[in-house]
């Protein structure tokens, strides 16, 4: 059981997974709730927030999510006594926390009609605990309802996808993402455009490279880069290299960013202002190449900050190149 207090929206305020929504909704009003869902898609598309919007409604006295019950209340403050969360425990979900749950199941729902149980990384579920979780989905307890969350079908065991009800969860469109930065998040216009842009269809990447500031890095990355100043280069390496766990999101957003420029100069996509600098075009395919080699190293163990020294030092080189390939014999710069 969660103890802060959730981030819950009614139904109406989900913005982007409609389709979910309705097959949802119709579940509630027809009384034909499935006893487990699995619900699919990429990080940060709204599958955790419809997975507690559901159980909002399940727990309402109204069945209509009012946020004034006594059960509707416990449940938005995060003290639900029939809801359950099962998160991973270090870097997976173990038996003993099945195990767990399972003794919770037995007993009778304390509060509502239903006992909720929300796994928001079932593919953590380590194969033991997948199995045993297998039995409470084969044999459902009565009134118990499963929500598992993962990024593909493919990544749990087909005995537990073909349990569950599938719902499909899409990338949402970057103009919806635009939206919701300025209208929920309070992001400047310019900042939320390019976010969208950068973000695959996930606000919560979008807000994650907000928050870690790490579009400034990408800033500081490309004036290293472009500049081609030793100084630079040594505390942008040092930099990359103690970023930890943002540093594959840093190397993820810098391949974005590439991708998007490179649609600009073929006339697919626009290059907001609030982007860095853009490279020039002959730069982007082999800069790509070689950053993405940082994928590899993450990997191994090799010295992170002598692997961008000499990364960030090749892609200076680059890009002088293309530059000064660019520049035609009447010295202005091609477009
Ligand atoms: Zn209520």
């Amino acid at each position: 059981m969660s103890v802060s207090p959730l981030k819950v929206l009614p139904f109406d305020q989900i913005l982007g997974q409609e389709r979910a929504l309705t097959i949802l909704s119709r579940a509630l009003e027809g009384g034909r709730v499935s006893h487990a869902y699995l619900f699919v898609g990429p990080e940060g598309v709204g599958r955790e927030t419809v997975a507690l919007s559901f159980f909002w409604y399940l727990v309402c006295e109204k069945k209509q999510a009012c946020g004034e019950c006594r059960p509707c209340l416990k449940f938005l403050k995060g003290l639900h006594p029939d809801f359950h969360i099962l998160e991973p425990s270090g870097k997976s979900i173990k038996i003993e926390q099945i195990r767990n749950l399972e003794a919770k199941l037995q007993l009778h729902p304390v509060e509502s009609k239903y006992r909720l149980i929300l796994l928001p990384a079932a593919e953590t579920l380590t194969r033991e605990a997948a199995n045993a979780l297998l039995k409470s989905l084969e044999e459902p307890p009565p009134q118990t309802i499963f929500v598992l969350i993962a990024q593909t079908p493919e990544s749990l065991l087909p005995t537990i996808v073909s349990r569950c009800q599938l719902l499909r969860f899409r990338p949402l469109p970057p103009s919806l993402i635009e939206k919701l930065l300025t209208s929920r998040f309070d992001k400047l216009p310019e900042e939320a455009k390019g976010l969208a842009l950068l973000c695959e269809g996930s606000i919560g990447r979008a807000l994650r490279l907000s928050e870690k500031g790490l579009l400034e890095e990408l800033h500081r990355f490309t004036v290293a880069v472009s500049k081609a100043e030793p100084a630079q280069i040594v505390t942008m390496a040092e930099t990359l290299a103690g970023l930890k766990d943002d540093l594959a999101l840093l190397v993820e957003l810098i391949l974005l960013w590439l991708r998007q420029a490179l649609l600009s100069y073929l006339g697919l996509g626009d290059y907001p202002k609030m982007l860095p600098l853009r490279p020039p075009k002959d730069f982007i395919i082999p800069a790509c190449g070689e950053i993405e080699k940082t994928f590899q190293v993450l990997e191994g163990n090799l010295n992170l900050e002598l692997f961008f020294l000499k990364l960030l030092n090749t892609l200076a080189r680059l890009w002088q190149e293309t530059e000064q390939a660019e520049v035609s014999p009447g010295g202005t710069r091609a477009a």
